[in-house]
């Protein structure tokens, strides 16, 4: 048979290629992002007891109803923003389903897609799949900055949808509230949907206020915010997620959620949202990652690497410029197989591929893990 693909130049993705070169050279994994320590035990109950209790059937299409009124609770808290758990929440498999499906619901061929280089991976396939056209826009220099000019000069009447991701993935920077204030005033008058991934909202660092696009009414009225509570609760292999957005939008969004997965994993959003009702269970999550950043930049402070401490995210971006010349996909494999330490090469997340030798390392680990990790480094 004869096909003509529809992604033609996507191959598998870096997460996939590191992590199973970790493993196959028996290195310590800082690739792919995910906890290696254990999820709250006091979860785990939660979704054991929604096991025991028969929660194994299929959930309501939009989610269970007290994991959607624990996230229009915490919307509330955090940024003082009404969602209508009827409506406007829809939990999804992870946060990757929710981008997917807003993207399926609102992308025609053709239309326009702003993204911010480098972007996380899993945007530009899904836009191109439905045929439409990525724009992006290379954030600018070691701060990896908003070019707000650019951004005005970019939009055109076939603009559908911008998508911003904050705190950033792979950067480990957030957006300011002047930024979010610009963002603000180019959309304002315009039909642009925004689709603001904040699933590191709750891991922010140095007192830093997590900007929302909840928080700023122009641009609350035209968002899909999407979150993971894979990233909140160190579960990533739960593959739990949600959106929120208002109605108009959201009711776009369950049409097509509604047939490509219909409902998600029931017992585990009875717990979850047990769980997420407790304030506390997400409050101390910025102290405790900081502690991991410091940590980690304290032990390779002597080393050659060099860097801007991360903003947010459990990644910290390491250049290697006073090391060595090789492009960086080489070098991550290199020190994979060689020094047994393995990272995320920077250049996959820009459209041109462009190297400018950033290393991505993931500091949700035990300090074990991370004490051995800056041994290495400090050897390279
Ligand atoms: N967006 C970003 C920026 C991510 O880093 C990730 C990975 N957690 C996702 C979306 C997908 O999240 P999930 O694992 O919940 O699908
Ligand atoms: N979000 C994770 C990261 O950036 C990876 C998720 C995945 O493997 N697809 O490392």
């Amino acid at each position: 048979m004869n096909h003509i693909s529809k992604l033609p130049n996507i191959e598998t993705t870096i997460f996939t290629v590191m992590s199973q070169l970790a493993a196959q050279e028996n290195a310590i994994n800082l690739s792919q992002g995910f906890p290696n320590f254990p999820s709250d035990p006091k979860l785990i109950e939660l979704v054991q007891q929604a096991l025991r209790e028969n929660y194994n059937q299929y959930a309501p299409m939009p989610g269970a109803l007290i994991l959607r009124e624990a996230i229009a609770e915490k919307m509330e808290l955090l940024y003082q923003r009404d969602y209508n758990p009827a409506t406007e929440i829809t939990v999804t498999a992870g946060a990757t389903q929710a981008i997917f499906t807003i993207i399926s619901a609102f992308v025609r061929p053709t239309d326009e897609v702003i993204i911010f280089t480098p972007a996380y991976d899993c945007y530009a396939p899904a836009v191109e799949v439905h045929g439409g056209k990525v724009i992006p826009i290379q954030l600018k220099g070691k701060e990896f900055s908003v070019d707000w000019n650019e951004v005005r000069s970019k939009i055109t009447t076939k603009t559908k949808l911008l998508i911003i991701n904050t705190p950033h993935n792979p950067s480990g920077t957030v957006l300011s509230k002047a930024d979010m204030l610009e963002l603000s005033s180019i959309l304002e008058n315009t039909n642009i949907i925004l689709l603001s991934d904040e699933v590191y909202e709750h891991i922010i660092f140095d007192g830093a206020q997590h900007q929302s696009a909840a928080l700023y009414p122009k641009l609350a009225e035209r968002a899909f915010i999407t979150a993971s509570f894979g990233k909140t609760f160190h579960n990533t292999g739960w593959k739990m997620g949600y959106c929120v957005a208002p109605k108009a939008l959201m009711h776009e969004f369950k049409k097509v959620h509604q047939f490509n997965v219909f409902s998600v994993n029931h017992p585990m959003q009875i717990g979850i949202g047990k769980y997420l009702k407790n304030p506390k269970n997400y409050l101390g999550l910025p102290a405790f990652f900081q502690r991991k950043r410091d940590y980690f930049l304290n032990e390779i402070k002597d080393s050659r690497f060099t860097w801007k401490p991360s903003q947010g995210t459990y990644f910290q971006v390491l250049s290697y410029e006073n090391i060595t010349d090789e492009f960086d996909t080489e070098f991550a494999k290199r020190l994979t197989r060689e020094y047994k330490i393995a990272s995320i090469p920077l250049s996959v997340f820009n459209t041109n591929k462009e190297d400018h030798k950033l290393l991505r390392f993931c500091f949700a680990k035990t300090e074990e893990t991370l004490a051995q990790a800056a041994k290495i480094l400090n050897r390279i």
